[in-house]
């Protein structure tokens, strides 16, 4: 039978890992946490690093996330703000309110900076995921729907959608 690592089981193991990363003594960690200074080496030579290696997987799939989640926020506020200037154009430019017309014309070329720093957005985002195969996979789902959001986003800028459409296809290509 294996023997079971009495820091991996310990209640407080995440503090242990702590200081084995902080560099605390064995000798005191053992002391501090009443286990033995060969547990404590075994668990810091043969555990440790792959604990560090799940943890870091952990913070960067948190982070693409994150990058998704602020991505799709700022994709469906463009989309509005762009609806809501074109609407505004159309009925000021019935009523030939030029100076409202104006105005609404300049939302809409915000907007439009809007998508295209999205787009650049979605650039590092391809990057990230171009990295770390691990993320890419467990983000799949969620890619299809961010693919959704923004392509129906871009659809008043076709110029942008046709370079986000070549640069998901470069992607591909280079899995
Ligand atoms: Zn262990």
């Amino acid at each position: 039978m294996p023997r079971v690592c009495t820091i991996c089981t310990h209640p407080e193991h995440d503090a242990i890992d702590a200081a084995l990363v902080g560099e605390v003594a064995n000798r005191r960690i053992a002391a501090q946490y009443a286990v033995s200074e060969q547990a404590v080496r075994r668990h810091r030579e043969d555990h440790l690093p792959s604990i560090m290696v799940r943890s870091e997987q952990a913070k960067e799939v948190t982070r693409a996330d994150d990058l998704i989640g602020q991505l799709q926020e700022i994709t469906a506020r463009t989309d509005r703000l762009y609806k809501i200037a074109d609407g505004i154009i159309g009925k000021a430019a019935s009523s030939e309110d030029w100076r409202t017309a104006l105005m609404a014309v300049r939302e809409a070329s915000n907007a439009n900076r809007e998508a295209r720093a999205n787009l650049e957005l979605l650039g590092e985002l391809l990057g990230e995921l171009n990295r770390n195969p691990t993320v890419n996979l467990h983000l799949s789902a969620e890619w299809i729907r961010i693919q959704t959001v923004l392509f129906s986003a871009l659809v008043p800028y076709p110029e942008v959608g046709a370079r986000v459409a070549q640069a998901l296809k470069e992607i591909e290509r280079d899995h």
